[in-house]
């Protein structure tokens, strides 16, 4: 016998597992599916496991699109479901959420885990049906419902559902069931796609300048990014740790720049490291001046020692005519470093693009399928790093919720 749900969501990441929680009761039966064998496992990890679920700067910082559209779309969908929002829901579910120094939000234990246990365990109190190794394979519309064809652990399964809500994240971090497979399932409704680019991930970049840095870690370095965007050169300048690598740069100031570029890659993205931000070129320059002075037999090479990492002062002398002083000193404030590639989705946070938001309504309701949803990093819509991207996963999550329960409403006539 087929079995049938009044709400299927597909996937049990972060988006699914709110929604499970979210859904009014009265609006009907509501299942899970999920191909991994635990719901949960990404959000579980984020934050370095201690779940950083949202930004007290989520109403205001730019989320990004392919859309012109789609910051104006995310903001909009996250003022009605805003931190204080997430933060009731997590509250009632007996999560207290507490901001850090920079705005971060963590649940008070910071354990990413005891986030995912409170969402598993509502839906499961809420009697919702929670399928594992259930890896949604094709769904059309028959009449008034969808069918769902799975692959269980005891083969093909076919289910009905008279909504469906698509959950299923997208192509970045693959070792957490996201390989991007599900995207078809949106395209097979005519969906389409917006091109995808992995985010939050390390940078690829020219390794000449840097070959000898491998495994030096700077910290703080303040690291400005330049691309173009509509013809125009845009910056984002962050201060944070900088790890040298073998294919280019990593660490956390370089994971939260790369949001904000990842998809101009090809018309040329620069980086500039400043090595020292707590100190002044002048003041760098009078140093080199002085210890010139008192140091004359100092190879050139070695004159930045004491006042940088030794590598990384022979790397940037490196970078200047010999005995330049003013080169020198410019150099360890403005470091150049050209940006060829990403390491790619298995390393990345985020997905950036996904599907068009211009073939969704302001509900998230799919504008070829009545009843079928989206909500979480599917769409074309990723945040920065520090909680925006879960922020976004609950405020979707919670918009399609009400679209679902005010549908119900109607349908029983109650509005
Ligand atoms: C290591 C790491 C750390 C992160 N840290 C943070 C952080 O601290 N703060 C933050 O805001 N964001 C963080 N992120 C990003 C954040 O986790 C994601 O943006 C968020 O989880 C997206 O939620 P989602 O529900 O849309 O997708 P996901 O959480 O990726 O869930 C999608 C689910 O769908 C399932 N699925 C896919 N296809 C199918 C199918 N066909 N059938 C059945 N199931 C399917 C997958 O197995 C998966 O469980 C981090 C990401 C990673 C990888």
């Amino acid at each position: 016998m087929k079995q049938t749900v009044t709400t299927a969501i597909i996937g049990g990441g972060a988006a699914g597992l709110f929604l499970a929680t979210l859904l009014p009761v009265e609006s009907g039966s509501v299942a899970v599916f999920e191909r991994g064998s635990r719901v949960g496992r990404k959000l579980s990890a984020t934050g370095n496991g201690q779940g950083n679920i949202s930004n007290l700067a989520c109403e205001s910082a730019e989320y990004f699109s392919s859309s012109k559209e789609g910051d104006g779309f995310a903001k909009r969908v996250i003022a009605r479901y805003n931190y204080p929002s997430l933060a009731a829901h997590m509250e009632r579910l007996g999560v207290l959420l507490l901001p850090d120094e920079r705005g971060r939000v963590y649940p008070t234990g910071k354990q990413a885990s005891a986030l995912t246990d409170a969402l598993r365990f509502s839906a499961a109190e809420r009697g919702v049906a929670v399928r594992l190794d259930t890896l949604i394979t094709q769904i059309e519309k028959r009449g008034e419902y969808f069918l769902l064809r799975a692959k269980t652990a005891e083969g093909e399964r076919e289910f009905f559902a008279e909504n469906v809500v698509l959950c299923t994240g997208g192509k970045a971090a693959k070792n957490f069931g996201t390989d991007g497979s599900a995207y078809a399932l949106a395209q097979s409704f005519s969906h389409t796609l917006t091109p995808l680019y992995p985010s939050l991930v390390q940078l690829k970049t020219d390794t000449k300048k840097i070959k000898t840095l491998k495994g030096i870690r700077v910290s703080p370095a303040r690291v400005t990014a330049a691309w173009w965007e509509n013809g125009k050169r845009k910056t984002h300048t962050l201060d944070g740790d900088i790890l040298f690598t073998d294919y280019g740069v990593s660490g956390d100031v370089i994971f939260r720049l790369s949001a904000f570029f990842t998809d101009k890659l090809a018309d040329g993205v620069t980086l500039s490291v400043r090595f020292l931000p707590a100190f002044s070129e002048e003041k760098i320059y009078e140093t080199l001046v002085k210890k010139r002075a008192l140091f004359p037999d100092t190879p050139f090479e070695e004159l930045l020692g004491g006042i940088v990492n030794n590598q990384v002062g022979r790397a940037v002398l490196k970078t200047v005519p010999k005995e330049d002083l003013r080169a020198a000193a410019s150099a360890v404030c403005d470091f150049k470093l050209s940006v060829s590639g990403t390491l790619g989705f298995d390393y990345a946070q985020v997905t950036k693009g996904g599907v068009r938001l211009e073939e969704v309504d302001e509900n998230l309701q799919s504008k070829k399928a009545k009843g079928l949803y989206f909500a979480g990093e599917i769409l074309d819509i990723d945040g920065q790093c520090g909680g925006f991207n879960l922020q976004w996963a609950y405020a979707s999550a919670a918009c399609v919720a009400a679209a679902i329960g005010q549908k119900t409403q109607k349908a029983r006539g109650q509005v």
